[in-house]
């Protein structure tokens, strides 16, 4: 069998890549684990020192890895620069924390005892990412796992090969031991085989729900630790007295960010009936404003959809919720040229359980909400099975600070977009999944806490 990847700009295929055979499997699992044993003996001071490298790496090399990032999934040049920057990121961050982080707690309770607990690698874990951001997700993951003193073992998208492929090595150039950091290419109908192996000590999935519950039903058989990064449906809050110039510029940014697909994407916009007019006038004519085109060129602010498959999905969604009495304001129609590309999308007065209500629109199309009040606003904002990020905006920052408080959600943000940053605790509640990537307390998803009494 053979993985290909496609450049859904123009529907050619990019490179084709052979899947591995079981026994090809078999030996990156022994490795993965021989490496473990010698790894988490290896000083935290040399972990750190190679991750700096990787930095380091991805750095000398941001262009060839953000053309790559581009060519296998379309997301704007520019972006993927970011993105390749914001990877280099979080190996320094954690190149310069993670021994702080894992550094024994001394709690000595009893006075004749000495009592600490102490941060301990778990083996090798298992990392099954999606296409999104096919070098963040990764290093969001391997950073802190490799630091502390994991081996990591990646399945990456079947869209992004070339991405895996890079990324290991991007490790392997660094000086990471061999079997630190392994692509796997194979389907996700060989995972449950892998999450099985009782080499594998953990697994962490970021993708959909779908994908969410059937990795956790499989690891939870095994009784493994899983964490779970979903979904979402992002509401993004707009008050009476929100600041309108800054408001509606970043709301359009906060729902096209990466053509539109990314799981912390502002996609309900709920909006007080005082400022309602004038926020979707306003609102449309950025949405509007934006140039899509070839996500080569650097004057493109959206490029096309990761796949044909999922714009499809997409503008299903959306007749869906024009059958069931929503308006399209703005867009609606996939574009008639080739690729993938869907245009900036509005829609209103979408009613209760429509698609567009209660599912998570994975492309540009925003969803705008008339609210009576802050009441309605919070309770609209909550009526949703995901829980991953919220935003609101208000001149009144303490108020901001309350409604924030009030979100069901991971992550809260007043004046700002959602947005992941290498210091913040990353993750969400509800159908967005479990457990947290980044911060100290990312690093601390897959170590045994081991309390450790010498009387
Ligand atoms: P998936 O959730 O299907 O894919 C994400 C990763 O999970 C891929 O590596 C995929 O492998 C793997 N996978 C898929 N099914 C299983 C399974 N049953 N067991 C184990 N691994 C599995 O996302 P899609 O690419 O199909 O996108 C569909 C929707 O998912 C999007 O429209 C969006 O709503 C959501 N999504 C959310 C993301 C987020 O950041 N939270 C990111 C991407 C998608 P393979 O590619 O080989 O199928």
């Amino acid at each position: 069998m053979s993985i290909e990847s496609t450049n859904p700009a123009t529907g050619e295929v990019v490179d084709t890549y052979d899947e591995e055979s079981d026994d090809e499997r078999e030996e990156q699992l022994e490795r993965a684990n021989e490496t473990f044993e010698e790894w988490s003996e290896t000083p935290i001071e040399t972990r750190q020192q190679l991750l700096a490298r990787a930095g380091e790496i991805l750095r000398e090399n941001e262009d060839e890895y953000a053309e790559l990032m581009t060519r296998e999934m379309g997301k704007p040049i520019g972006q993927a620069r970011d993105e390749v920057e914001k990877c280099a990121w979080v190996c320094d961050y954690y190149a310069e924390h993670a021994a702080e982080f894992l550094q024994d707690d001394v709690v000595s309770g009893d006075e004749s005892a000495r009592t600490v607990v102490a941060y301990q690698p778990l083996g090798p874990i298992l990392a099954i990412m999606p296409w999104n951001f096919p070098f963040w997700q990764v290093f969001r993951f391997a950073a802190p796992n490799l630091a502390a003193g994991n081996v990591g073992l990646l399945k990456h998208a079947s869209n992004v090969p070339g991405c895996a492929r890079a990324i290991e090595d991007v490790f392997h150039e660094a000086g990471f031991p061999e079997g630190a950091f392994t692509s796997l290419l194979i389907s996700s109908s060989e995972i449950d085989t892998v999450i099985e192996d009782e080499r594998i000590a953990g697994v962490t999935l970021t993708g959909s729900d779908g994908a969410g519950r059937s990795v956790a039903e499989t690891a939870g058989s095994q009784l493994k630790k899983n964490v779970l990064e979903l979904g979402g449906s992002d509401p993004f809050v707009v008050l009476e007295d929100a600041p309108m110039d800054e408001t509606v510029e970043t709301a359009a940014q906060a729902r096209l960010i990466n053509n539109g697909q990314s799981c912390i994407a502002a996609k309900r916009f709920i909006v007080v009936d005082e400022v309602y007019d004038e926020f979707v006038d306003r609102f449309i004519e950025e949405m509007d404003a934006q140039t899509v085109g070839d996500p080569m060129d650097e004057d493109t602010d959206i490029g096309p959809q990761a796949r044909e498959d999922l714009m499809e999905e997409l503008h299903d969604q959306v007749e869906e919720t024009a059958e069931q009495g929503g308006e399209i304001e703005l867009g609606g129609e996939p574009m008639d040229r080739e690729g993938a590309f869907y245009p900036p999308t509005v829609l209103t007065d979408v009613p209760e359980n429509a698609p567009a209500d209660e599912e998570e629109l994975f492309g540009p199309v925003a969803t705008v909400f008339r609210v009576p009040d802050e009441e309605a606003a919070i309770e609209k904002a909550n009526d949703t099975r995901f829980g991953l990020g919220a935003s609101v905006w208000t001149e009144d920052l303490e108020r901001g600070e309350r409604v924030a408080r009030q979100f069901e959600s991971g992550m809260a943000f007043v004046n700002e977009l959602v947005k992941s940053d290498p210091r913040l605790p990353f993750g969400g509640v509800k159908d967005s999944g479990y457990g947290r990537e980044l911060s100290r307390h990312g690093i601390r998803e897959f170590v045994n806490t081991k309390m450790i009494w010498v009387q």
